[in-house]
């Protein structure tokens, strides 16, 4: 062999390898750091729902508000490059004279990438927002927030939300959802350590990673169902099933996540799973989950008007 092809050939052959490794590392690779850890106490989260006295949540309804389509190993690493849906979703918890909504959708224009898009929904929620007692996000992501940061009456619905310090500290990662200039002059988020008891029956439990301002949110209603809705920690209950995280280009260029917390929280959530199969844990984006809740009863599909 001429001494050029030689060269020629070691180089690409090198060139190769390191783009297997790379291709591996950012859409395959996502094993479990071994000091991934997150202390989700359920039974300090139980009595920190019974601090506030007052009647559970009765029932809890749902819109969902538009639907993505990602690539399937940008939701659980490893899956392929066929398009998994997304659906982006609003919760209200129903008391017996108030209401607390759960996260809230977002609008049309806030992403050019929306398989589909529900106007009426968003209206619904931004409805059930006027009338809610309390509002709460999971996090500051623009499919969470979006609804209250675009609320067409913001003055009147923002003493009402309950946005934490940390999901107002990185505005940055909720755009294109943007609060108007001076909304917030004189707002005074929340602040709480590890728990934050909300209502009857709903705790908040800080859950950074995803996002500086993830938070979960645990729900018992009057029937004693219990409920974790998780936010973004996963998308998909399989990422807490299989202990796999979204692709690494996912979770470094786009969402800046602290992946090693995250995986905390996928093994905390696992582990909770199967000590307390009947706590309902709510991925933030998980069609069938959300399906088989609605179909067992324990959701309602669409806010009561
Ligand atoms: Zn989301």
């Amino acid at each position: 062999m001429r001494p050029w092809l030689r060269r020629t050939l070691i180089v690409l052959a090198v060139l190769l390898v390191l783009a297997g490794a790379a291709y591996y590392w950012l859409i395959v690779e996502s094993h479990m750091p071994g000091d991934a850890s997150f202390a989700l106490d359920i039974d300090r989260v139980r009595a920190a729902a019974a601090e506030i006295p007052g009647d559970k949540p009765a029932s809890i309804e749902l819109e969902e508000v538009a639907l993505f389509t990602f690539p399937a190993t940008g939701v659980v690493a490893g899956d392929g490059w066929q398009g998994t849906p997304l659906p982006v979703y609003s919760y209200r918890l129903i008391y017996p004279d108030s209401s607390i909504v759960v996260d809230t959708g977002m609008t049309e224009a806030m992403s050019d990438q929306l398989t589909s898009f529900d106007a009426a929904a968003l209206s619904r929620v931004q409805a059930a927002m006027s009338t809610a007692t309390q509002i709460v996000v999971t996090h500051e992501h623009m499919d969470h927030i979006g609804g209250l940061t675009s609320h067409p009456n913001l003055a009147n619905v923002l003493p009402k939300a309950r946005i934490t310090r940390e999901q107002l500290s990185h505005p940055e990662r909720s755009l294109p959802a943007k609060f108007p200039d001076h909304a917030l002059d004189g707002y005074q988020p929340l602040v709480y350590d590890h728990y934050h008891a909300l209502a009857p029956g709903v705790v908040l439990i800080k859950a950074p990673g995803h996002s500086p301002g993830s938070q979960i949110v645990y729900v018992q209603t009057a029937s004693g169902t219990e409920l974790l809705f998780i936010g973004d920690v996963a998308w998909h209950f399989r990422n807490i099933e299989l202990q796999r995280e979204r692709a690494r280009l996912m979770t470094m260029l786009f969402l800046k996540e602290d992946r090693t917390a995250v995986f905390g929280q996928l093994a905390a959530l696992k582990r909770l799973h199967e000590t307390q199969p009947a706590v309902h844990i709510v991925p933030g984006h998980d069609g069938p989950v959300i399906d088989a809740l609605v179909a067992a009863g324990t959701l309602k599909r669409g806010f009561s008007p």
